[in-house]
């Protein structure tokens, strides 16, 4: 966390509403180490917190009207009511992640209603899959948990994110995004089993011997078209096929074998291409490995400190999303070959949504050197002259409230 967006954020909100800040929250951006498009399938992720950060400078106020100010946005002052007459602004606009959260927040909160002035800053990167959205949602519901002092409840504040994405800003999304937000440790990944009740498992992951880089591809996923929300329906159409075939145990891929699969697959019910989607999801006993499994067994290699047989298995859950699930890019691809020709590097992936943004390397610390320089020299070849923007990437701290008082003073403790 950076001293300096602290400061900044207090004089944002100072220049904007003529009076300084009494209340600083943040929530990180994250990477996803492996389980990628397994969530709304209740499958498991394993994500963690990247040292990138939304900060929001914050006062609370009597009556029930929101201000917020963004430095990303620079200029506007956005007003909305904290109350239960809120509604989505229009499409597209970035407080709707705000509004969604405050209104899912309503029920908890004193009177049913809020008011606040909040100034916004943070360096994660917007729109490159290194999930902004729900690091702006997750900050949002921890400045209302502290301003208005609700007990702290990262899971259901995580779920009340989820939900504000879903409905307030027309997403389909997962769970895993605002849940490693609001949970993840410092130095450590977190499991999460995304079927209810959302167990999760803090994973060691702060080995000096090794590094985690993240290269952002500078082509932006283009998911407001209708990709993903098609890979979402492909899943469930899977489930139904084999409900229909008998299985009435599938309620989510989660539920499926590789065998069930195929049964449906070998009657034409399904068409080719939703096989491929749920192969990627599906339980594969026998044959062949799911994301599930190979996120379950890489956390046992993480635990192991068997980082060799972490990389196989994110290059394969590479290679599963390139041809089963089909949300690769070319670029994506080219940063993976790029990697896996470094000696010392144990492996890459895509990370997060796919169609463009980030991958995730894992690596010996001793060879982070010649993986940059290879990006630096390979990728332009390979994508058309497009630089990539590289950078190691350490376990981070989950949202928190960073300072509060008369002049917001830091808290015993807070960085
Ligand atoms: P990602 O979550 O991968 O960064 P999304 O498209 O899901 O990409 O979310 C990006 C959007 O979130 C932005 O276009 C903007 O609307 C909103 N957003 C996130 N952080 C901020 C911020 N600091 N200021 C204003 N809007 C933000
Ligand atoms: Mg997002």
């Amino acid at each position: 966390m950076s001293a300096e967006l602290i400061l900044r954020s207090k004089e944002l909100f100072a220049r904007v509403f003529q009076e300084p800040a009494n209340v600083i929250v943040c929530a990180p951006g994250r990477v996803n180490l492996i389980g990628e498009h397994t969530d709304y399938n209740e499958g498991f992720a394993m994500p963690f917190c990247i040292g990138k950060y939304t900060v929001i400078a914050a006062r609370r106020r009597t009556g029930a009207t929101c201000r917020i100010t963004s430095a990303g946005v620079p200029g506007a002052i956005s007003t909305f009511p904290g109350d239960s007459s809120l509604s989505p602004g229009p499409e597209g606009d970035w407080t709707n992640y705000v509004r969604g959260v405050v209104f899912g927040m309503l029920p908890m909160l004193p009177g049913g209603s809020c008011a606040f002035d909040a100034a916004v800053v943070s360096d994660v990167p917007l729109g490159s899959g290194l999930s902004s959205s729900a690091s702006l949602e997750v900050a949002t519901a921890t400045l209302l948990e502290s301003i208005y002092r609700l007990g702290a409840d990262p899971k259901g504040k995580a779920l009340v994110c989820q939900k504000a994405e879903q409905t307030f800003c027309n997403s389909p999304c997962g769970i895993t995004d605002q849940f490693v937000c609001a949970c993840g440790e410092a130095g450590h990944a977190l499991l999460i089993d995304c079927r209810p009740p959302y167990a999760t498992e803090s994973v060691p992951l702060s080995d000096p011997r090794i590094a985690l880089v993240v290269a952002d591809s500078n082509v932006k996923p283009q998911l407001s078209g209708s990709e993903y929300p098609d890979r979402v329906q492909q899943c469930k159409d899977a489930c139904a096929a084999m409900q229909a075939a008998g299985h009435s145990e599938v309620r989510h891929l989660r539920d499926a074998t590789l065998s069930m699969l195929e049964t449906v697959a070998r009657s034409h019910a399904l068409p080719e291409a939703t096989v491929r989607r749920a192969r990627h999801g599906a339980l594969r006993p026998g044959d062949g490995i799911s994301e599930d499994q190979r996120t379950l067994q890489a956390k046992e290699a993480l635990k192991a400190c068997d980082y060799a047989q972490v990389g196989r298995l994110m290059f394969a859950s590479h290679a599963s999303l390139r041809d089963d699930y089909r949300v690769s890019s070319p670029e994506l691809d080219a940063l993976v070959e790029i990697a896996r020709g470094v000696p010392g590097v144990h492996g890459s992936r895509l990370t997060g949504g796919g169609f463009g943004g980030c991958t995730v390397t894992l690596l010996s610390r001793s060879a982070v050197p010649a993986l940059l320089a290879a990006f630096e020299a390979e990728y332009p070849k390979r994508a058309g002259g497009r630089t990539a923007s590289v950078f190691v990437v350490r376990p981070a701290a989950g949202a928190m409230l960073l300072q509060q008082g008369a002049g917001a003073e830091p808290l015993a403790g807070a960085p």
